[in-house]
Order: structure tokens, then sequence, then C-alpha cells
């Protein structure tokens, strides 16, 4: 018998992905954590999962309470399959500039959604404040708070860290992923660590965050800006805190395309752009550190979540980008 229980069973256990042809060109073994795999279609389940159990066990949330996020979209689906299967409601604060398809899923799934205009995180009106203020309203509410509740990189730390090493039968050497609020990069890195002090874990960072400059130099400083959503922050969250950084690499748009249709056309992966990012970092890494070393990354959700935008020429075009 192989049977997962319900939507909540069936969250983690993801396969690890041999990425083969960038593999067969850099002599390293390259592997994606196929979390797009995942049952709500992104490595938010997870942190959805352990925050909504955080809350049970603290009995923070009754029967028919509702659950409310700030949330670039991932976090939110993830809540939403959650809160259905668990018999809870779901408000969701999203940025207006969040691809349609993300914000049109969560309202398929119920999801009350508000759409806020897209301000820094200093501004009170920012979705992660917003959400905030909604949750402390409202009765039987609790805010899932991803940024900074460490349910969401524990999630990683005892689920992702340890299937990555068993995969790997231990043999993982370097591990790189981009970071929203940290909750993947750090919960893994911090497992990882402890199993093998050796590790390299190394963040990857978009334009426009300032977390490259964070790890590099011990400052946030941010240049540019990107497409990617999910991914990049302006601020170290509760959930980065203490995590292990060996090393950053920063990666542009021009870049991150061009793999997203590599990937797509070379390895057979329908992949959004964050993926685009950590696998561009994992290749870099790869060229950088010479053949033999295993960098596993996260395959973090689908490109049909970004349909309109990365697989649009026009679109692209009108952000200065093209796939070819
Ligand atoms: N990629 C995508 C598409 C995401 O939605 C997110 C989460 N915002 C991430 C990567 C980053 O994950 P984390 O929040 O665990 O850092």
């Amino acid at each position: 018998m192989d049977i997962r229980n319900g939507f909540v069973g069936t969250v983690g256990n993801t396969p690890l992905i041999r990425l083969n042809r960038l593999s067969d060109e850099t002599g390293c073994e390259i592997l994606g954590k196929a979390e797009f795999l995942n049952p709500g279609g992104s490595v938010k389940d997870r942190a959805a999962l352990f925050i909504i159990k955080d809350a049970e066990e603290r009995a923070l949330l009754a029967p028919g309470g509702t659950i409310v996020e700030g949330t670039a979209g991932n976090t939110g689906i993830g809540l939403a399959h959650i809160c259905n299967a668990k018999g809870y409601r779901c408000l969701i604060v999203i940025p207006e500039t969040q691809s349609q398809e993300k914000i049109d899923l969560l309202r398929t799934l119920g999801a009350e959604v508000r759409t806020v205009p897209a301000v820094p995180y200093r501004d009170p009106n920012n979705y992660v404040k917003v959400s905030g203020r909604l949750a402390a309203e409202m009765e039987n509410a609790i805010w899932a708070n991803q940024f900074d509740n460490l349910a969401n990189r524990r999630a990683h730390y005892e689920t992702t860290g340890p299937e990555i090493w068993a995969q790997t039968d231990g043999t993982v050497d370097t591990w790189v992923a981009a970071t929203g609020t940290g909750g993947t990069y750090a919960g893994v890195a911090l497992y990882l660590k402890e199993k093998n002090p050796d590790i390299k874990c190394v963040v990857a960072d978009p334009m426009g965050s300032g977390l490259y400059s964070y790890v590099k130099t011990g400052e946030i400083k941010s240049e540019g800006r990107s497409i990617t959503e999910g991914i990049g922050n302006g601020r170290v969250t509760t959930n980065m805190e203490g995590a292990p950084a060996d090393d950053a690499v920063r990666v542009d748009d021009p870049a991150c395309i061009k793999m997203v249709y590599r990937l797509l056309h070379e390895e057979g992966l329908f992949m959004g752009g964050s993926v685009g990012i950590n696998v561009v970092a994992a290749y870099t890494l790869a060229k950088q550190l010479g053949p033999g070393r295993t960098i596993v990354t996260v395959l973090c959700d689908g490109g049909a979540r970004y349909q309109s935008r990365l697989f649009d020429r026009a679109w692209l075009a009108e952000h200065g980008l093209s796939p070819d």
C-alpha cells in the first residue's frame, strides 16, 4: 500500500531531478528539488502546512477560523488549499503587480482576495502590514506571518533538508537558492550544515534585492529590478536571521529568462521565474567550482503561473527581454 492522506499528506517528499544537459555540460550533478510537484504546485505548500499545524498545536485556531496572509501568491495558494481541506476561511492580501494567474487561482480556490498597490515594506500600506492589521481586527483569525514566523523555516529544516540529504545519500556538497521569506534557504542550510559543515551554502539573489550585498559586505544595498516574483528582499527576515551563507550569486533577468527557456526546451521542464534564478546560480557555481560537485537547488513552481508574462513574447519585449 502506498497511499497519501489527503492534501496535507501529499505535501513534501518531492523528487530530486537531475538537470541532464546542464549536468553533462559542467561535469557536476546539478539537481533540482521538484517543489512544483507539491499538491498546491509550489514550495510554499510546506510552509503553509507547518504554519497552520503550529497554530493548531498552540490552540490559536478554532474550527471555522480564518487564516490571513500577505503573499506574493504561492503561500496563499498553499494556505487556500489547506483551508479547504481543514475547514478554515482564507483571506489573502496580494500586491497587484503579481501575475493574474496566481490572483485568479486564489479566487478559484475560494480565498477572499484583496489586491493592494505594491509599496515598500516600510510603508504602512505594504501588503504584509495590511494583512497583519486585518488579522488583528478579526475574531478567531490568525496571521500566518510567513516572513517572521519560524514555523516556515522549520518546515524546511524538518522536511526539505532531510529529504535532500537522504536523496543524495549525503553527497550533496553545495546548496543554492533564492530567498523570499528565506524559509526554504535557511531551513535547508541550517539542516545541511549540521549534517556536514563543509557543505557550501549560497544565496541566489535577483536584481533589486538587498541580500547579495548583505552576504558579501554585511550591508543591505540593492540595484536594478527584476521581473521575477516571490523572491528578493530588502530586509533580513526572522526566517533568514542566523542562516549560514558562505557566498551569494546575483542573477539578472536576461540570464534568468534564457535559463527558463533552456529548461523548457532542453530539460522538458516548464518552470517559473525564480527557478530561472536558482538554476542560473547553480550553473554559475558549477562553472566556478569545477567538475565533480553535487549542487542542489529548488524548482519552486511551474511556468503555468506565469504564462501571460514569462511565456508571452510581447510581455517580455515590453520589459526589454527576449526568449532568444
Ligand atoms: N519562488 C517562488 C515562486 C515563491 O513564491 C517563493 C516564496 N515567496 C520563493 C521562491 C521563495 O521561497 P521562500 O519564501 O521560502 O524564501
